[in-house]
């Protein structure tokens, strides 16, 4: 089954899905609208969700000017009760306890609701805000610079350290290209970063189907290759923001992000290559450096998740020792140490806890690689989509993409201790457990180093 969206009056209309494949899809309630110069609509669309009349609206400095005044302006002659909140920084606004408490201290008992205006950030801010208050909110877009838009997890800063929080999705997302288009160039490079890395959550999926029998929805599936294929194919126009340019890029972004929703975890979206990410930005943030943008990373995390993957797909699987293997095995608590070592104490003591299933006995471990040595051609054959590492590279190089950890501020060590342990962030399947179940993962890090 093919899957269209449809727009009408710029609003996206997404189909019924009906694949059985064995989760149970809800259709997010959530109204998106897409097109060019549709800001000034804005009161319309929300008189439309009868959410009530007092809101904050949500900009930073800059993206009030880009867009929040004029929203300001529209919702007030509308006759909304507006209360501005605006983030003023002179540096690039963080999502920390600073905002949040700012946003909350604009708000009385009888706000309605709220309104952010802007990207990654200010989403964030609004999204935790408004959840925690029970309050429903609107997102007027200001950059296709991410898929997070829907999210249901706001991932905030909370005294320098990076924290995941249970959050909630906006009931309405304004997408004018014309105010997108106009975004910097690296945000435009961080949002097809975001997009590359669905590859690999695709690849990682489908092994994890072969290997494990895990579920697997075709449909979310077939959204993502086509939001993908869009933006591989589109990769010049996407460079030079044009208008259609932004337009495939958005598209792709927020039908990703609403595939999260239907699938109801971020399985079809997120693999290693996100893993990659959050641990850079981890460690950054300890030693107090500036992080890489979400999508920046991702895309460097998917250059070399597909070097792993050309890796796993050139192995003489005659050399699989599965005695070899059993005899290497870490033990359970060398493995907790490792833990330890790649991510503290505390946060390895809540991945662990978070995924007891992920210490694997032996007879699971043995099933595992029989399933790699008897599917072999079957894994290769079904991954065939995936582009070489070369390729990407090649298409990231003509976009103006960071293609290198050294490009973007991660040093050799850190690099090395990522491959470590970026499998272990979540018990997610991946060609990185492949090869560690395999016992060929120091070998392969080695190599790729
Ligand atoms: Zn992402
Ligand atoms: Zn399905």
């Amino acid at each position: 089954m093919s899957f269209k969206v449809t727009y009408e009056n710029n609003k996206m209309i997404i189909p019924e899905i009906s694949c059985g494949c064995g989760f149970s899809h809800a259709i997010p309630d959530i109204d998106v609208y897409i097109g060019r110069g549709i800001l000034p609509e804005c009161a319309g669309y929300i008189r439309k969700r009868n959410m009530g009349n007092k809101l904050v609206l949500v900009a930073d400095n800059i993206t009030y000017e880009v867009a929040g005044r004029k929203v300001e302006e529209i919702l007030r002659e509308d006759g909304f009760q507006v209360t501005l909140c605006l983030l003023e920084r002179e540096e690039e606004l963080k999502p920390d306890e600073t905002a949040l408490g700012e946003v909350l201290l604009a708000m009385d008992a009888d706000t309605d609701f709220l309104v952010g205006v802007g990207s990654g950030s200010v989403t964030d801010i609004t999204r935790y805000v408004a959840f925690n208050t029970g309050r429903p909110f609107v997102i007027a877009g200001t950059a296709a610079s991410m898929d997070g838009y829907t999210s249901v997890v706001a991932p905030l800063l909370f005294n320098g350290q990076k924290v995941n929080k249970p959050s909630s999705c906006p009931v309405i997302i304004i997408c004018d290209i014309d105010v997108m288009m106009t975004a910097p160039k690296p945000m435009f490079v961080s949002g097809v970063g975001d997009v590359l890395g669905k590859y690999i959550a695709k690849a990682d999926w489908l092994l994890g189907r072969i290997i494990n029998d895990e579920i697997y929805c075709p449909v979310c599936a077939d959204i993502i290759t086509q939001a993908v294929d869009n933006c591989m194919n589109n990769i010049d126009i996407i460079k030079n923001r044009t208008p259609e340019g932004t337009r495939i890029l958005i598209e792709a972004l927020i039908l990703a992000g609403i595939t999260i929703l239907i699938v109801g975890n971020t399985r079809p979206v997120a693999s290693i290559e996100h893993n990659m990410g959050h641990y850079w930005e981890m460690k950054k943030l300890e030693r107090k450096e500036e992080t890489p943008s979400h999508g920046i990373a991702v895309g460097v995390g998917t250059v070399y998740s597909l070097k792993f993957f050309d890796y796993f797909f050139n192995l003489d699987l005659s050399r699989i020792d599965k005695e070899e293997i059993r005899k290497n095995r870490l033990t359970r608590e060398e493995r907790i140490k490792k833990m330890k070592e790649g991510y503290g104490e505390k946060i390895a003591e809540a991945i662990m806890r978070e995924n007891p299933e992920d210490f694997l006995d032996w007879e699971e471990q043995e099933r595992r690689i029989d399933r790699v040595l008897s599917r072999m051609d079957e894994i290769k054959d079904t991954l065939k989509f995936l582009p070489s590492a070369e390729e990407m590279i090649k298409s990231m190089k003509e976009l103006g993409a960071p293609v290198s950890a050294s490009e973007i501020g991660i040093d050799q060590e850190l690099l090395r201790d990522t491959f470590h342990h970026a499998k272990d962030y979540r018990s997610r399947y991946t060609v990185f457990k492949t090869l560690d179940e395999l016992g060929l993962l120091n070998e392969a890090i080695e190599k790729i180093l």
